[in-house]
């Protein structure tokens, strides 16, 4: 169900995320997820979640100032 918020209609899309890690930050580009076509609204499904997830406790253990990667190639 691709039900957001403010009940518009979402299409497919793409989205990057930038998120602050042990004083580093971590980019993730081309996730893949919903977005409202009235208030750009973004929804990302369970399985993205949990990859993003993934992503993030994976580049903790290797944090550098600047961490850019593409949700398509991370492991
Ligand atoms: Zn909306």
């Amino acid at each position: 169900m691709k039900y957001i918020r403010c009940g518009h209609n979402t299409y497919e899309s793409t989205t990057t995320e930038a998120v602050e890690i042990n004083g580093g930050v971590l980019v993730i580009r081309n996730i893949p997820c919903y977005k409202c076509d009235n208030c750009d609204e973004i929804h990302f499904n369970g399985e993205v979640v949990k990859k993003l997830e993934q992503i993030t406790k994976a580049v903790e253990e290797r944090a550098q100032e600047i961490t850019i990667l593409d949700y398509n190639k991370a492991a």
